[in-house]
């Protein structure tokens, strides 16, 4: 592996490198961000320069260290949590058994911890204890979602670093290895949130949200040209897609926003720029004047607080035909 096949975040990149070269590793990282944004291959590379015998800026990958690391084989580097589940007591106990013994090949021992936040109460104190008098040969790297989930000894203990969001034009000039088609690559950055990981799913199919969006877009058309009625046949839809509720309203939002848009004539600014045609019917039956933009932030925030779900729907439902008629 190298730096320069993780996407974005050259700023991580450069300080990590940075310090290999100065010698200023610290003894524990946190890397922390949403998922999908590039934090165990980071991770694993900064691993693999660690115990390269030949880094350079990037590792080498022909010395023994690194075939090692690229075939999961390094002795010295250890993964822990590696199904994302609950960290046990026992977990970390075979960690500080470990930590203290001397690396088996290299000059370093690496240890990679996933979800970090998942440690139990137990776990994460007796892991406190390994950060009071870290051995110097060794290099925890904390992977999480939320570094306010862990405890703040460990927090203060460690290097914190925080991965941002990539830009649009980023990931967008980094989709253009996967596909030719503008258009569809645009789309898939604008509905990757800034996680380029996700783009690359979308483009290659992993991901289904852009047929969801069509789904969603079909069943908006319905709405708004159905009588209220409606609300009680997609009952058992909206039922059984409880679980993509948050999704199902982020589409609808930046569908309506789009919608905003053409009525504006910003049609540049437009996501769904596959579907002009019919943003402009439904911009033409939009009633002037509508919160219904502020409403659905409501509803997002109340589906978030867990206020009654069906209730919630249906007042969506509603505000959605009231809006457009
Ligand atoms: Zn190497």
């Amino acid at each position: 592996m190298y730096f320069s096949q993780v996407a974005g975040q050259e700023e991580i990149k450069a300080s990590l490198n940075k310090s290999i070269i100065n010698n200023t590793v610290s003894h524990c990282y946190i890397f922390e961000g949403p998922k999908g944004m590039g934090k165990y291959q980071l991770a694993l590379v900064f691993a693999q320069s660690l115990l390269c015998s030949n880094f350079d800026i990037e590792p080498c990958n022909v010395c023994n260290s690194c075939i090692k690391v690229n075939s999961f084989n390094h002795p010295d580097l250890h993964i822990i949590n590696e199904d994302e589940k609950n960290i046990k007591r026992e977990e970390i106990d075979y960690l500080i058994d470990s930590v203290y013994k001397k690396p088996y090949e290299s000059k370093r021992k690496i240890y990679i911890i996933k979800e970090a936040h998942l440690m139990t109460v137990q776990a994460a104190n007796a892991f406190l204890k390994t950060l009071e008098e870290p051995p110097l040969d060794t290099v925890i790297i904390l992977l999480t979602t939320n570094s306010n989930l862990l405890i703040p000894t460990i927090v203060s203990r460690s290097q914190e670093i925080k991965f941002r969001n990539v830009s649009k034009e980023t990931i967008m000039s980094y989709l253009k290895k996967y596909s030719d088609d503008n258009l569809f690559i645009e789309l898939a950055a604008n509905y990757s949130q800034g996680m380029l990981n996700k783009g690359v799913n979308i483009i290659e199919g992993k991901d289904q949200i852009l047929q969801k969006r069509e789904e969603i877009i079909k069943l908006f058309d319905r709405i708004i040209n159905s009588s209220p009625e409606i609300i009680y046949e997609l009952e058992s839809y909206f039922e059984e897609e409880k679980d993509n509720i948050d999704l199902i309203i982020e589409i609808i939002m930046i569908w309506i926003r789009d919608i905003i848009y053409v009525i504006n004539n910003l049609e540049d600014l437009v996501i769904n720029k596959d579907f002009l045609q019919l943003l402009k019917i439904h911009g033409k039956s939009m009633k002037k004047n509508s919160d219904i933009i502020e409403f659905m932030e409501k509803i997002s925030e109340n589906i978030r607080s867990n206020v009654n779900y069906k209730l919630t729907v249906d007042n969506m439902l509603l505000k959605i035909q009231e809006a457009f008629k």
